[in-house]
């Protein structure tokens, strides 16, 4: 097997919504169903919120209902970092948006192995009020750090969408974000617009670079992707045939920080932008939330506790984006 620390094959019902495992079969599911599972309760202290406290038990039992792959990280105690997509992909119903998805093949080697690249219909996630913090353009050796000590320090996850150049620059660095159980998706290999839009194949050829530099160093590519600066005015009708046919899962954002202006926004003008969007119902009660994580990004880090504390309070939850998270819009 390629690229793998330690596997803990099946725990869990926490997969397939067709094993039963959840009481409901509409995709609609309460928090206390989340929480709980039915039978098994999958959600770590490390990672919950204030609010989940009072789930049962975080205890694994293997029923056998499942041969996905689920990896444990050491590091991490007894939680499932991250899961493995079955060859097929049949595991992506796994129905929990707090565990980062990856892919161990790139697209090459299921290519070579005659494995699919495209994935199956895939259920999105609803029926809990998710906030997903998407950090974009690192990883960096200064600000991105910081951030994830942030995060730590809240007991949040969030998603990097990283470039393939600066994977290559600070390798180690994408190692914690993989390490801490936050998510990883592809931002392309140099950001640069007029490399990427002039054709899909060209914005390909980025996704698979970064996917080979995100691999070199976690062993693991992902899935889903976010192109810089937006799909809507980037792409032309082939992009989306290109993404379907190759498996990855373009997610924009509905929440915008505005961390990216050209003149460096203060802290609390980042804080207010959050505030004042996310007072209104997202469609499928779900809030994905553009900020930055590269070396010039300061007021980033400084807004951030303040829009987690917001967003706390206004119940939501925070998740990881995988392909069974819902579009923005
Ligand atoms: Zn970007």
């Amino acid at each position: 097997m390629i690229g793998r620390s330690i596997l803990v094959s099946a725990i869990m019902c926490f997969t397939f919504l067709s094993s039963g495992c959840f009481s409901q079969a509409d995709g609609h599911y309460s928090a206390r169903d989340l929480n709980r599972g039915s039978k098994d309760s999958y959600w770590s202290d490390d990672y919950a919120d204030d609010d989940l406290d009072d789930r049962e038990s975080d205890d694994y039992d293997d029923d056998g209902g499942d041969d996905s792959d689920i990896v444990m990280n050491p590091e991490v105690k007894k939680d499932p970092s991250y899961i493995v997509v079955n060859n097929d992909f049949s595991n992506l119903q796994v129905y929990n948006p707090r565990i980062p998805i990856y892919d161990q093949y790139t697209l090459e080697q299921r290519r070579a192995l005659n494995l699919p690249t495209q994935l199956p219909p895939v259920q999105k996630f609803s029926g809990i009020k998710m906030a997903y913090l998407t950090f974009d353009d690192g990883p960096d050796d200064i600000n991105t750090p910081r951030i994830l000590d942030i995060l730590k320090m809240y007991g949040v996850i969030a998603t990097f969408f990283v470039c393939g150049n600066m994977v290559d620059t600070y390798p180690s660095v994408l190692k914690r974000i993989f390490n801490e159980g936050h998510a990883i998706g592809n931002h392309s290999y140099n950001h640069n617009y007029k490399q990427l839009y002039p054709s899909a194949s060209n914005f390909l050829y980025q996704m698979e670079k970064t996917d080979e530099a995100i691999f070199d160093v976690i062993g693991m590519r992902p899935l889903i992707i976010r192109a810089p600066g937006g799909k809507y005015g980037a792409f032309t009708s082939e992009y989306y045939p290109m993404l379907d046919k190759n498996g990855y899962v373009e997610y924009d954002w509905n929440v915008d920080s505005e961390d990216a202006k050209s003149q460096l926004k203060s802290a609390q003008a980042l804080i207010d932008q959050v505030d004042q969007q996310t007072q209104k119902k997202f469609k499928n009660d779900s809030a994905i939330i553009l900020m930055h994580s590269t070396a010039a990004k300061t007021t980033t880090v400084d807004a951030l506790p303040k829009i987690i504390q917001i967003l706390k309070e206004r119940g939501y939850m925070f998740g990881v984006i995988t392909p069974m998270t819902p579009q923005p819009w």
